[in-house]
């Protein structure tokens, strides 16, 4: 990401776009990565973009960014699909909440189990976390922004929530739930007597009929 179009807002500490602040130094911005002043540079001859106030050989944390923003997209949603089971519906997301020994990107509910999300932008997930997360049969889901180039808010969303192309499901299984529903087999049971019996009722009828006759 070679221009800025992320910056964080001095007040509120969330993660701005280029798209929707004021111009100038009225945008009320910093950099993600060194905190100093952004400016916001809204003119017509280039991209619009964020750049340091003063002189600075920061890189602009871009990358800080779009992965702050990735995580609040999860954060503020609550359906995403993925490869091979579609649309999937998660609950009470929260970002960075330690797990036993990883701290995930972030961590959801999908009906009882726990759903984990891992946001890569600048490196695929660690193989530390990626055995954690198969060794323990923990659902969880990679979703790779390393080639994403930040447009607006609205794609980035679009790319973290809808497109399946950018993510790779490290572990999901259904879990095996023991039947431990209501006991229906004594239905079964009543029904295989009132066969029997009926069964065995018409046999003897015609049996008793054919020994009437020959009589
Ligand atoms: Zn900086």
């Amino acid at each position: 990401m070679k221009i800025h179009k992320l910056a964080v807002d001095k007040k509120s500490g969330a993660v701005v776009s280029i798209q929707e602040v004021p111009n100038g130094l009225s945008c009320h911005c910093i950099c993600p990565d060194c905190k100093k002043t952004f400016v916001a540079v809204q003119g017509q001859k280039n991209d619009w973009h964020f750049r340091h106030y003063e002189e600075t050989n920061c890189k602009g944390g871009q990358e800080t960014a779009l992965h702050q923003l990735a995580k609040e997209i999860i954060l503020t949603n609550s359906r995403l699909d993925i490869p091979t089971y579609g649309t999937i519906i998660y609950e009470s997301p929260h970002a960075e909440m330690p797990f036993q020994k990883i701290i995930p990107d972030v961590t959801a509910k999908i009906i009882d189990e726990n759903l984990f999300f891992e946001i890569h932008v600048t490196h695929a997930v660690d193989e530390r976390k990626k055995k954690f997360y198969t060794d323990g049969e923990h659902k969880s889901i990679e979703i790779d922004l390393r080639n994403y180039a930040f447009t607006t808010k609205e794609n980035l969303a679009f790319h973290v929530l809808s497109n399946i192309g950018n993510k790779h499901i490290i572990f999901w299984k259904k879990k095996v739930v023991a039947t431990a529903g209501p006991d229906y087999s004594w239905i079964l049971w009543i029904a295989i007597v009132i066969f029997t019996y009926f069964g065995m009722k018409g046999l003897f009828k015609r049996t008793s009929a054919f020994s009437y006759q020959r009589t």
